[in-house]
């Protein structure tokens, strides 16, 4: 059961001062905050309703989880085109499954019932997946899925790919006006609808408003020290949505990805699931393939069962990391399937054809988010979510491999196609927020990110339990309330805030599901995982 919550005391509605008469506005009919899949497909759709668009993305096109996506999209495409033993309830199940009980399974079936037009309409806006010399699309498999499901593009390049063809598509269209480098911060509500938000650019507030706004901004990784997402993830659109009262579920679950590469001082870069559905293995420090150990599936198993396996492997040997072994597949085969992989490695010095990766998980996937209904619309009126950043009941306690970029796209169109129906000129706007008191002076705003990041890996990580939750929640409300108090003024200040507000958030809903279910996992409750039905946790403001 989920219940609206309202902003109580601990959290001020607005991170800044201002009177919207004094500032400069931008006015659009609807306003789009997201340049990935989902923000670039709401904004395509909203236009096609012959309405005028704004996107805002906080920084190049080339800054969202989905430009860094590798391995693909999941969807069962038309009878000719899939695998002959596939087909959606197949695809169900198998989300279902992932899910571990808390997908809401008429919305899986709606929403990958949706897929296959969803990706046509990706192929009309010029995206190229892969295909096989014959022609015919490729698709290969990945951790959890039953079949060969995954469409892909350049290797392992299909967000770029994705983002490319959608942008180019934005970009001619003479209804959207994309800006760059335009820093959201918070979302203006107007007697208890969305007005549009306040954003910053080149040292400038300005206000951009709309009939109708839809929140794209994807997820919140880097809250956490290991992740594998680019630094634009900071959650912002989960702490703005929170601030302005909207309804939240299912914080708690936050998918971390089994392999990503380890090496001290080097990105965080993501491994796809895809290699491991190639034939990729995992080993550990003496060279035993040990994932048939820990399930049926082995390297394919679940992602939150491979990462724990592998959090079991470092642990029993005190070998920092495990290896996945890619050598058997070959120079060729690998240089042209894995691209991107396979020329980072090789500029670490690693040679994937003839040595293992060092890898390691990394926080990846946000599962819960802004809660919306099947068409995105959100608790508060005129705004809708959508992708990563929205929670629809799609991907319950734990995503299935390429299911977000899918959930993106499908959830983008119609949250574009209702917003843009909906949309219209914003109509008059008096919305003023007192100045707050001034940040601390001399705040360290670098360390006290790396701070909290490496307590959010430590303490509300992979294994979570009682006393280091509340360890966590205690610190988190004692640096919102003291150190990161106040009003910033540049960006830096303002995504700090926005992480200590997710991570609080965050860890309050671990601490209250004491169960471990799906990527959730209390070490203090282990035995038998707890499948059952236990309902949404409901975020609310107690102070954190
Ligand atoms: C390395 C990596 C590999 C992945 N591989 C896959 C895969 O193979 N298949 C799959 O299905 N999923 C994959 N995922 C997950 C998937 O990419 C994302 O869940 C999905 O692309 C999210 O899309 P989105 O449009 O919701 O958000 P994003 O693509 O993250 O876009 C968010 C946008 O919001 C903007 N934004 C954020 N905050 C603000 C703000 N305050 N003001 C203005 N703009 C803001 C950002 O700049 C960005 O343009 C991967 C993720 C990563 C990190």
């Amino acid at each position: 059961m989920i219940t609206d919550v309202r902003p109580g005391p601990g959290s001020s509605r607005y991170l800044l001062g201002f009177d919207l008469r004094r500032r400069p506005h931008l006015e659009a009919d609807v306003l789009v905050v997201g340049g990935g899949v989902a923000g670039l497909c709401a904004a395509l759709a909203a236009a096609d309703h012959g309405k005028e668009v704004l996107v805002l993305a906080k920084a190049t096109m080339r800054d969202s989880n989905t430009a860094w996506a590798q391995g693909g999209v999941a969807v069962v495409l038309n009878q000719a085109e899939r695998e002959p033993e596939d087909d959606i309830e197949v695809h169900v199940r198998d989300t279902l499954v992932a899910g571990a009980g808390l997908c809401d399974v008429d919305v899986v079936r709606d929403i990958l019932g949706d897929a296959a037009e969803s990706i046509d309409l990706l192929r009309r806006h010029g995206c190229l997946f892969d295909r096989s010399e014959k022609g015919a699309l490729e698709l290969t498999r990945e951790g959890g899925h039953s079949a060969r499901r995954i469409l892909h593009a350049n290797g392992d390049s299909t967000g770029a790919e994705i983002v490319r063809s959608l942008a180019a598509a934005a970009s001619a269209h003479p209804r959207i006006t994309v800006i760059e480098n335009a820093f959201a911060i918070d979302l203006l509500t107007d007697g208890g609808r969305a007005a549009g938000v306040i954003y910053y650019r080149r040292e400038e507030l300005v206000a951009a408003l709309a009939g109708t706004t839809i929140l794209a901004t994807g997820g919140c990784g880097r809250v956490w020290r290991e992740s594998t997402n680019p630094p634009v993830a900071t959650g912002d659109g989960l702490a703005m949505a929170y601030r302005a009262g909207a309804t939240l579920a299912d914080l708690e679950f936050m998918q971390f990805h089994p392999t990503t590469l380890y090496i001290a001082g080097g990105a965080r870069l993501l491994i796809t699931e895809a290699m491991r559905g190639e034939g990729a293995v995992l080993k550990n420090h003496v060279g035993e393939r040990f994932m048939p150990r820990y399930h049926a599936d082995a390297e394919l198993a679940p992602r939150d069962v491979v990462t724990r396996a592998i959090i079991s492997e470092i642990r029993r040997t005190g070998f920092p990391h495990v290896w996945l072994d890619a050598t058997h597949l070959g120079a060729e085969f690998l240089r042209g399937r894995f691209p991107t992989i396979f020329q980072a490695c090789a500029k670490l010095g690693i040679d994937i054809a003839t040595a293992w990766m060092p890898v390691h998980p990394s926080a990846h996937y946000h599962c819960g988010g802004i809660v919306t209904d099947t068409r995105g619309a959100t608790s508060i009126p005129r705004l809708w979510a959508a992708g990563e950043v929205a929670c629809t009941g799609l991907h319950g306690a734990n995503r299935l491999a390429s299911n977000s970029i899918l959930e993106g796209l499908v959830m983008g169109i119609r949250a574009g196609n209702d917003a843009g129906n909906a949309g219209g000129p914003p109509g008059r706007v008096r919305i003023s927020a007192p100045t707050p008191e001034p940040a601390p002076d001399g705040l360290d705003v670098p360390d006290l990110v790396r701070s909290l990041r490496a307590m959010m890996w430590r303490q509300v990580g992979i294994e979570r339990n009682a006393a280091e939750l509340a360890v966590a929640r205690r610190s988190l409300a004692f640096w919102l309330s003291h150190q990161a108090r106040g009003g910033f003024r540049d960006r830096s200040g303002w995504e700090l805030q926005n992480q200590l507000l997710v991570g609080s958030l965050v860890a309050s809903a671990a601490e209250r599901r004491t169960a471990s279910v799906g990527t959730h996992t209390r070490a203090d409750s282990l035995g038998a995982i707890d499948t059952t039905h236990l309902g949404y946790i409901r975020t609310d403001q107690e102070p954190p």
